[in-house]
C-alpha cells in the first residue's frame, strides 16, 4: 500500500477507500461505455472536510483527481484516463439535504443528492424544483451544476446555472470556500460561484449548492401541433409566447423521420393524426391559475396557429395518461434511433431565430458530401438547442459510416460555428470536445480560460485533460 492511500484511509476510513479493481470498475467506465481509464482508488469522502482532506493530499503527493457524482456524463469527463495515476472522488456519501427554506424558496442540498431526490424533497415541501432530464433518476446536483446541464425546463427556468443561488466549494488547494449565500441580489465582486459551474470539475470541488424553489404549478398541458417546416415551427413558438408568457415550459421540434423510427420500433407509440406531416413540435404550458385558464390559453395559441395556417392539425392530451403518451413519443426517439443501428451525435445550439435556415442549410451540405445519410433532428426548440443526429444511408454498413464521423462532425460543427452557435449546447467538453473546441473560440477566449485555469488549479490537479 502507498503512503498516499495510507493516508487517504487514516483521513476518510478504509472502508471508503476502494481500491479492488471489482469496487472501482462501475467508476471507471462512462455512461455508454466507449471509454475505460484506470485509477489508483475511488474515494469516497462524507464531509466536505474530508474532500478538502483528500484534496490537500493529493496536493503533497501529486495526484490527479477526478470529480465524479452519478457518472452520467456524455464527453468523458468523469472518467480518469488510462495512466493509473488518478483518483477518482465520488460524491456519493455527500448525499444530505440540508435546509428547505419556503419563505426564501430555496434549498440547500449537498453535491451528491440525486437529482429525483431533490425534485422529490421540493415537490413535498409543495414546491417545484424544474431542472429535468432523462438521466435524473442517476445524475447528481454536483454534476449538474459542473456540466451546467440544460433539460427539458430551460424554456422557462434557464440552464442549472439559473437555478443556483450559491455554492460550497472545496479549492483544488484543498480548502473549503463556503458561498451559500442564498440571495438574489449581491454585487460584491467577481462572481466565483458562476466560474465554478460548467467547470466540469476543473477548478475545483462543489460539496454543496442554494438552488432556487418555484411554486408547483397547478395545472399542466400537452399538446402536439403538426407543420410543414421548422420556419413554421418558430411562428408557432412566437404566438405561444406572446400568448402565454411565462406558462410556455416545453417547446419540442421532432421530424416526422424521428417519429417514423419511434413507430418502427415502438409500434405500441402512436402518433394522434390520420397523415403524417414533415415536422411536430410538442407544446408545454404550465400554469399558476386552474386548468380552465391553461385549456383557454391553449385554445387561443391552436386557434390563432391555425388561422395563420402555421399548424394544419393540433391535438391536446385530455388526460395525465394521453400527456404521457405524447411525451413518450419524444422520449424514445434516442432509443429508437439507437435500435435502427450506428449514428452520429450532436448536441448544438444555434440562436433561435436562425433554426430554419441552419437545418435548411447543413441538410443540403450533408446530402452533398454523405448521399442519402438520414436526418434525425429534434430537441428543445425553444432554446435553440437541437440533438441534430446523422443515420447512415440505408443500405451502408456502421463500419463504412463510422469512418466518416471526423468528416461529418466537421461538416456540422463548421455550420454551426458559421451562424453563430455552439458544438455543445448542454453536455459540456470533456475530453470529447475538448480538441475539436479550439477550432471555434478565439486565441483571446481560450487564453483567458486558461488564466483562468492556471490562477485556481496552479498544479494542474483538477480533472487534467478535460476542458482545455
Ligand atoms: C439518458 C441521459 C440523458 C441525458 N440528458 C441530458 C439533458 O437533457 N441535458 C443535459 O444537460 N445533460 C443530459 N445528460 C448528461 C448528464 O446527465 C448530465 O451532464 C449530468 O449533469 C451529469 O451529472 P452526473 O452527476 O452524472 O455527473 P458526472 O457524469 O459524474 O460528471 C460530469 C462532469 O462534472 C464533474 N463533476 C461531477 N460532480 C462534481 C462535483 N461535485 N464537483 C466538481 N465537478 C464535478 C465531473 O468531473 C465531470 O466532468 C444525459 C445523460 C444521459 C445518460
Amino acid at each position: 500500500m502507498t503512503e498516499f492511500l495510507e493516508q487517504c484511509r487514516a483521513a476518510i476510513g478504509a472502508a471508503h477507500v476502494l481500491t479492488d479493481a471489482a469496487d472501482m470498475a462501475a467508476h471507471l467506465t462512462d455512461w455508454r461505455r466507449r471509454f475505460t481509464g484506470q485509477a489508483q482508488a475511488v474515494l469516497k469522502p462524507g464531509t466536505p472536510e474530508e474532500t478538502a482532506a483528500l484534496v490537500r493530499l493529493c496536493n503533497r503527493f501529486r495526484v490527479p483527481l477526478v470529480p465524479q457524482g452519478g457518472n452520467t456524463g456524455l464527453v468523458l469527463g468523469s472518467v480518469p484516463d488510462r495512466s493509473g495515476a488518478a483518483v477518482v472522488v465520488s460524491t456519493t456519501r455527500l448525499n444530505r439535504i440540508r435546509a428547505i427554506d419556503t419563505v426564501n424558496n430555496t434549498m440547500t442540498v449537498e453535491a451528491g443528492c440525486v437529482l429525483q431526490t431533490i425534485q422529490n424533497a421540493a415537490a413535498e415541501a409543495g414546491r417545484l424544483f424544474p431542472l429535468s432530464l432523462a438521466a435524473e433518476g442517476s445524475c447528481t446536483i454536483g454534476g449538474n451544476l459542473s456540466t451546467n446541464a440544460g433539460g427539458t425546463g430551460v424554456l422557462r427556468y434557464g440552464n442549472t446555472r439559473e437555478l443556483c443561488l450559491g455554492l460550497e466549494v472545496v479549492t483544488a488547494q484543498g480548502q473549503v470556500w463556503s458561498g451559500l449565500r442564498g440571495l438574489r441580489k449581491d454585487n460584491t465582486g467577481y462572481d466565483l460561484r458562476d466560474l465554478f459551474i460548467g467547470a466540469e470539475g476543473t477548478l475545483g470541488g462543489v460539496t454543496a449548492a442554494v438552488l432556487r424553489l418555484f411554486p408547483l404549478p397547478k395545472a399542466q398541458l400537452t399538446a402536439l401541433g403538426a407543420m410543414k417546416t421548422p420556419d413554421d415551427a418558430l411562428t408557432l413558438l412566437s404566438i405561444a409566447q406572446a400568448r402565454c408568457g411565462a406558462a410556455l415550459t416545453g417547446f419540442e421540434l421532432m421530424s416526422d423521420f424521428c417519429l417514423q423510427l419511434v413507430g418502427k420500433h415502438f409500434p405500441q407509440l402512436r402518433l394522434p393524426f390520420p397523415e403524417a406531416s414533415p415536422q411536430y413540435v410538442l407544446l408545454e404550458l404550465s400554469d399558476s391559475e386552474s386548468e380552465e385558464h391553461a385549456n383557454l390559453m391553449l385554445e387561443s395559441v391552436i386557434t390563432e396557429a391555425l388561422e395563420q395556417g402555421v399548424i394544419h392539425d393540433a391535438a391536446v392530451a385530455s388526460s395525465i395518461a394521453q400527456s404521457k403518451g405524447l411525451w413518450s413519443l419524444r422520449e424514445h426517439i434516442s432509443l429508437a434511433q439507437a435500435t435502427e443501428g450506428k449514428n452520429i451525435k450532436h448536441d448544438i445550439s444555434v440562436p433561435i431565430s436562425r433554426i430554419g435556415d441552419f437545418i435548411r442549410v447543413t441538410d443540403g451540405l450533408l446530402q452533398q458530401q454523405f448521399p442519402g445519410c438520414r436526418m434525425v433532428t429534434f430537441g428543445h426548440l425553444g432554446d435553440g438547442n437541437l440533438h441534430y443526429n446523422v443515420s447512415p444511408p440505408e443500405h451502408q454498413s456502421d463500419e463504412a459510416f463510422i469512418a466518416d464521423q471526423a468528416a461529418i462532425n466537421q461538416v456540422v460543427h463548421d455550420s454551426v460555428h458559421r451562424f453563430g452557435g455552439s458544438i455543445s449546447a448542454e453536455h459540456g467538453l470533456g475530453t470529447l470536445k475538448r480538441d475539436e473546441i479550439r477550432q471555434y473560440k478565439s486565441d483571446v477566449e481560450l487564453s483567458l480560460m486558461k488564466t483562468i485555469k492556471q490562477a485556481l488549479d496552479p498544479l494542474g490537479l483538477m480533472n487534467p485533460g478535460k476542458v482545455l
